[in-house]
């Protein structure tokens, strides 16, 4: 089946509805686009759960900081059809930032207290609210859905499940594991921008993760395990709630990665 490209909100939510009308479950899959596997494993497990899958590509200017990289982020819409038709979605929504924000966008703003406090919220202070409002209207676009989210960004997936119960919206969040390339690395879409050596040395943050993983000082070991790779440098190294949190530097590429903690 090929996949359907709609570029408003309005085209978007018709079609979801019309699927829901002719009785068909939905699966909706928010990215950032330049997809890959770890996307692809999203997809697939949506379409393997509910009739039809829709997948989101909207690189949200909100959710970055002033100096960070939206403008470079990268973009291949043609590639990414490709690959989600390919992973089974039937309704792709790709609309520009002014559909999304018409008149530089709107007065309200969703925040999610606590869970987005502290690591990612500390490093980018302004991002989980970004994410948390481009969400909520995603979900209202969609209307009643399953959601797929990576367990690869484990703040933002706590942050959406809080959201989605204290807004009470008709959206089953569920969270898929992180998928690695061969050597360990969580796929990313941030990930082109290394370099060859960068490349290898950001298997760090894995390595850091599987030394920890079942060590009674796990900050420590995560420590100590980046701090022996000279390319790469740390952001946080942290244990939340029984889960692992790492952010690192690798050149100009912040990457985060995270496991549970198993003691
Ligand atoms: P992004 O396009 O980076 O905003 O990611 C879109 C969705 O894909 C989010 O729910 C991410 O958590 C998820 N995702 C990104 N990378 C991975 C990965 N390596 N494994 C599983 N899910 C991922």
């Amino acid at each position: 089946m090929t996949v359907r490209t709609h570029t408003t909100v309005a085209a978007f939510r018709s079609a979801l509805v019309a699927e829901r009308h002719a009785g068909r479950s939905v699966g909706l899959v928010p990215t950032m686009g330049y997809l890959h596997d770890g996307h692809a494993s999203l997809i697939r497990r949506s379409a393997a759960e509910c009739d039809v899958t829709a997948v989101t590509i909207f690189v949200n200017p909100t959710q970055f900081g002033a100096s960070e990289d939206f403008t470079r982020y990268p973009r291949d819409v043609d590639r990414d059809t490709a690959l989600a038709e390919e992973a089974g979605a039937s309704h792709l929504f790709v609309p520009t930032t002014d559909e999304m924000y018409p008149q530089g966008g709107g007065l309200t703003t969703v925040s999610v207290r606590d869970i987005t406090e502290g690591l990612e919220g500390t490093s980018r202070p302004t991002h989980f609210a970004g994410v948390a409002t481009v969400v909520t209207k995603l979900f209202n676009i969609a209307g009643a859905c399953r959601a797929y989210f990576g367990e690869k960004d484990w703040q933002q997936l706590l942050a959406v499940r809080q959201l989605v119960r204290d807004l009470d919206m008709p959206v089953d969040v569920v969270g898929c594991e992180t998928q690695r390339e061969p050597d360990g690395l969580a796929m990313s879409s941030r990930n082109v921008y290394l370099t060859p050596e960068e490349r290898r040395a950001a298997t760090v943050l894995h390595r850091a993760l599987v030394a920890a993983r079942a060590s009674p000082d796990p900050e420590t070991v995560m420590k100590e395990v980046v701090a022996s790779e000279p390319l790469v440098e740390l952001d946080y190294a942290a244990l939340r709630d029984g889960r692992l949190l790492l952010a690192a530097r690798v050149g100009s590429t912040r990457l985060i990665d995270n496991m549970e903690h198993e003691l």
